[in-house]
Order: structure tokens, then C-alpha cells, then sequence
């Protein structure tokens, strides 16, 4: 038996932000599992109204709730904040950034029998941000940090992950043929963590190899795991190999917080249209159940989703139909 409701802080964001949120809440709604929502804002609206993107309200909610499902935000140009994702991630000390590419029927150039997930660390890495320029227009330097705390979390994050969703394999991708010392002790601890998990195959590849290896054959790998910048560039061409960033969720999980969202932005050219495609959001509500002990229920929320995208059910524009957000949302609802 699980819980009888789960409290989690709902960010409905910018531009098609709210409108995927709502068709999101449908379809939860439709697996039966309670959810008490704690709705708080974050994003340019907010900004203009409180001078803040990031209220330290919502955070507190995130902190208190342990949980939230968030939709995207405008990244305010000209202000002193960075982004809302990045300020979140920093306070919450999100260390692991979890994608899963998915093949899914019916989106054209999208590659057959693809199931892998991609989970980036997330806190350090060429991420950092220290650069300076040795000599002004000549030279200027960048600076990688790799801790074993940081690297140590992370590949223990892709393997407890392996091991609750069965999956068979965790790939630690490393570049530590040229970076010794950084990509060196990526890897070393990767191997200390492996040994602990005898029942999970613990593969070891270059990054080069491993993106020749996920365009020619996609469908060998299980779990990736991998360093801040290697991650980045591989969760996208992870994204492009089953149709694009339009249909991808991401997780930003850490000890004590984790968020679930898409992977796509506020899309203001069809904000307030209907048109917003609410798949990717979907599936990262789907992550969410999983992260909350209620496997059964993501797996019929994926399903359901794979069953609505075979039918050809209501389809939304950007997938050819000539559906809308809500009749999408409620044609998959009904199948869950
Ligand atoms: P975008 O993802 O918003 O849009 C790119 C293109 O994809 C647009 O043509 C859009 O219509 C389409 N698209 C995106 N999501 C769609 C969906 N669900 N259904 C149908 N079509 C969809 O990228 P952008 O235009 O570069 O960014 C717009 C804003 O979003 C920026 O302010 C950016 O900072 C922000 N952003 C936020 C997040 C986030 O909060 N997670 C992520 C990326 C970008």
C-alpha cells in the first residue's frame, strides 16, 4: 500500500507552461494516485511582480514537499539571474540530472528500440565557470573540477537507479585516456562504486566511442553515466535520436529535493493556442511516479501516452493532428 496522497509544489511556469501543466494534472488525475498540489510561481510574471524570478517561497515549498513537477520558465534577459532552472538547481543542490530517451511511435526520423537514460552530473565539472583570459584576445583558460563527493553520488544515483527499475547495465563515460587526473578520477571512483553492485554490468567507454556508438547502435546501451559537460551533449543527442526535444522529460533530482519536468521551453509562438504538445511533460510526470515508489502507475502513464501516439488519437499540430493540448491530454487520460 502506498501513501493516500502525495503533497508536491506544481510550477506551472511561462508561456505554454500552464497549459501543459493542466493537461498533465488530467492525466495523473486518471491513474488514481492522489496528489495534494502546492501551486507556487516562478518565472517572468512573478519577476515583474515581485522582482524576483525565484521567490524564496517556492524553493521553501520544493524543501518542505521534497517534490515538484514544473513547468518551463522564462530565463529573463537583463536581469541579474541567471535562469529560475539554474538558481533552483544551485539551492537545492540537485547534483544529478536524470533524461530518459525513449523510443516513441509515430514521430518520423525518430530511431527504433531506443530505452536509455542519461543521468548527468549536474554541480561541478567544466560547469563551474571559472575562466579567465591569461592574455586578453590570446589565451584564456577554463578550469574542470572533478571531486570524488560529486562523482561518487552520481554514479551511485545510476546505480541504485539500475537496480529499482531492473535495469541491466550502467555505462561510465569518461574521457580519461587525455584527462587522467579529471576524466581519471571520474572513472576510478565509477569502478569502487561498481563493485558494490555485482548484479549490474558495469561498462566502461570513451565519450568519442560512445556518441559514434549511440548513432550507429542506440539500442545497446541501458544507463549512462557521466560527467557535467559530456552530459549535456549527450542527453541532447540522446533527445535527437528518438524525434527531438519536444517529446523529452528530465529530471533534476538531489538528497533531499527532486523536480520533473520537459525538456522543451515556454514556446511563446503558440502560448494560449492549445497547441502545446503535452507528451514530454507527461513522461516526466511518469519519472515522478516512479521517484515516489508508484512504478505500476508510470508504466500505465506511458502506456497510455505509446497508445495515444499508435491511435493517432488527438493529436496535437506539432504531431501532425489536428488536435489540441486538452483533447490530447484527455484521449491519453482515457487510456491509462
Ligand atoms: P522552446 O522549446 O520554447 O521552443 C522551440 C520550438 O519548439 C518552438 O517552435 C516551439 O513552438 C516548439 N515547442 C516547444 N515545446 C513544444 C511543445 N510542448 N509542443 C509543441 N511545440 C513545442 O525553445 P526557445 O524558443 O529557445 O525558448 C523559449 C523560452 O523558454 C526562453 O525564454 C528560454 O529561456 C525558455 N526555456 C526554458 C526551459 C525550462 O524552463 N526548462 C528550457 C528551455 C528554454
Amino acid at each position: 500500500m502506498g501513501q493516500s496522497s502525495y503533497c508536491v509544489t506544481l510550477i506551472p511556469g511561462d508561456g505554454i507552461g500552464p497549459e501543459v501543466i493542466e493537461a498533465t494534472r488530467r492525466v495523473l488525475e486518471a491513474t488514481g494516485v492522489r496528489f495534494d498540489w502546492d501551486v507556487q510561481h516562478a518565472g517572468a510574471a512573478v519577476a515583474e511582480r515581485e522582482g524576483t524570478p525565484l521567490p524564496e517561497t517556492v524553493l521553501d515549498s520544493i524543501r518542505a514537499n521534497g517534490v515538484a513537477l514544473k513547468g518551463p520558465v522564462t530565463t529573463p534577459i537583463g536581469s541579474g539571474f541567471r535562469s529560475v532552472n539554474v538558481g533552483i538547481r544551485k539551492a537545492l543542490d540537485l547534483y544529478a540530472n536524470v533524461r530518459p530517451a525513449l523510443t516513441l511511435p509515430g514521430l518520423p526520423g525518430a530511431r527504433p528500440n531506443v530505452d536509455l537514460i542519461v543521468v548527468r552530473e549536474n554541480t561541478e565539472g567544466l560547469y563551474v565557470g571559472i575562466e579567465h583570459e591569461v592574455i586578453p584576445d590570446v589565451a584564456a583558460e577554463a578550469t574542470r573540477i572533478i571531486t570524488r563527493r560529486a562523482s561518487e553520488r552520481v554514479i551511485r544515483y545510476a546505480f541504485e537507479y539500475a537496480r529499482r527499475n531492473g535495469r541491466r547495465e550502467v555505462t561510465a563515460v569518461h574521457k580519461a585516456n587525455i584527462l587522467k587526473t579529471t576524466s581519471g578520477l571520474f572513472l576510478k571512483v565509477a569502478r569502487e562504486v561498481a563493485a558494490q553492485y555485482p548484479e549490474i554490468e558495469c561498462n566502461e567507454m570513451i565519450v568519442d566511442n560512445t556518441c559514434m556508438q549511440l548513432v550507429m547502435r542506440p539500442e545497446q546501451f541501458d544507463v549512462i553515466v557521466t560527467t557535467n559537460l559530456f552530459g549535456d551533449i549527450i542527453s541532447d543527442l540522446c533527445a535527437g535520436l528518438v524525434g527531438g526535444l519536444g517529446l523529452a522529460p528530465g529530471a533534476n533530482i538531489g538528497k533531499d529535493a527532486a523536480i520533473f519536468e520537459a525538456v522543451h521551453g515556454t514556446a511563446p509562438d503558440i502560448a494560449g493556442q492549445g497547441k502545446a504538445n503535452p507528451c514530454a511533460l507527461l513522461l516526466g510526470a511518469a519519472q515522478m511516479l516512479d521517484h515516489l515508489g508508484k512504478p505500476d502507475d508510470a508504466t500505465r502513464l506511458r502506456a497510455a501516452v505509446v497508445a495515444t501516439l499508435e491511435a493517432k488519437d488527438s493529436l496535437t499540430p506539432d504531431l501532425g493532428g489536428s488536435g489540441n493540448t486538452m483533447s490530447f491530454a484527455r484521449a491519453i487520460a482515457g487510456r491509462v
